[in-house]
């Protein structure tokens, strides 16, 4: 099979001046994700997620801890972008999602530079995590990493709680998505993550990524080259409600995309405030979520051991920021 071309390679420079024109005019009210809170971004205006005008990044460098076609052949090259529009309790990212003091603010040529810079120490994808508020500014640097040269694919690595218009401006941009799918019930999506509507809300996200990009695909070297792979992180006492997760998924996307079934919770940040969360998964309840994925015929999947709940928290405080990266 010949190299995949990424797609943002391909798009005409017009249609792609347009989308990051469109973006940014998304962000004077904003609507980049269901929220919706129709802030003027532009203006310095925060969201919910915290973002305002400035772009801003906590941390980059090439991962080795994502799923295995993401980061086994040079590893992904991850950046982290700060402030979220999910606010969950149990956020093992809450150093930079939800709290003060791990934000830089950078330009859009610095963004593109970083970029670059991935790519020349051999990072197989650029691996965008938690992108969604800053789409406008992301786009304006891929297209100016497109013109300095960038090949590698585009993984948009989102919590998956995305809207229709902003996911409209990525098509054809992106190459892979690979977005969370966190509950199956809207009460639990309030609860621990503060998200109203999250079910309808994320299963429309999925079936216009998957519109987008279709099944999941990886070339020879086992790398992954387009499509979905959605994520799906247990909870305890089936607060995640996983079994229904997994029905929507197959209903509304099909078997043939990747699924990563997580099974790394522990009770970090605000957890150990809901009882029902404050302790790790035990065995069974991860045995039944996955002994259910094969069941409904799910095929290119992964699962983890039950011990990565004590070895996948990063601390972006320190220059380590994961300590078993490679
Ligand atoms: S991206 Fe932020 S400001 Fe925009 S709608 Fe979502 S939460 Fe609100």
């Amino acid at each position: 099979m010949t190299a995949m071309v990424p797609g943002y390679r391909l798009i005409d420079a017009d249609v792609f001046r347009r989308r990051i024109a469109q973006a940014r005019e998304i962000l004077t009210e904003c609507v980049l994700c269901p929220r919706a809170c129709r802030v003027n971004r532009c203006a310095g205006e925060p969201g919910a997620c915290g973002a305002g005008a400035a772009l801003e990044v906590a941390h980059w460098q090439v991962h080795y801890g994502e799923e295995p076609p993401l980061s086994d052949n040079g590893g992904a090259g991850a950046v982290f972008f700060s402030h979220c529009n999910l606010h969950c309790v149990y956020c093992q990212n809450h150093q930079i999602s939800q709290q003060p003091g791990i934000q830089h603010p950078i330009s859009t040529a610095e963004l593109s530079r970083i970029m670059i810079s991935l790519q020349e120490q051999g990072a197989q994808n650029i691996d965008l995590v938690s992108p969604s508020h800053f789409l406008p500014q992301i786009l304006s640097a891929l297209f100016e990493a497109r013109q300095q040269g960038l090949r590698l694919p585009i993984v948009y690595n989102t919590n998956g709680y995305e809207s229709e218009p902003a996911l409209a401006l990525l098509d054809g941009l992106v190459d892979i998505y690979l977005p969370d799918f966190k509950y199956g019930n809207d009460a639990d999506a309030l609860r621990y993550s503060q998200a109203p509507d999250y079910v309808a809300a994320a299963s429309r996200a999925l079936r216009q990524m998957h519109a987008q990009v279709g099944d999941f695909v990886e070339d020879e070297q086992g790398r992954a080259c387009r499509g979905l792979l959605v994520r799906h992180l247990v909870l305890p006492q089936g607060h995640a409600a996983s079994k229904t997760v997994l029905d929507i998924l197959k209903k509304n996307v099909g078997t043939g995309i990747g699924l990563s079934v997580m099974s790394q919770y522990a009770p970090c940040y605000r957890a150990s405030r809901y009882p029902e969360l404050n302790r790790p998964l035990t065995p069974r309840e991860y045995d039944e979520c996955t002994e259910y994925v094969q069941a409904l015929g799910f095929t290119r999947c992964w699962i983890q051991e039950l011990e990565s709940n004590n070895v996948y928290f990063p601390d972006f405080s320190g220059k380590d920021v994961f300590k078993d990266n490679r």
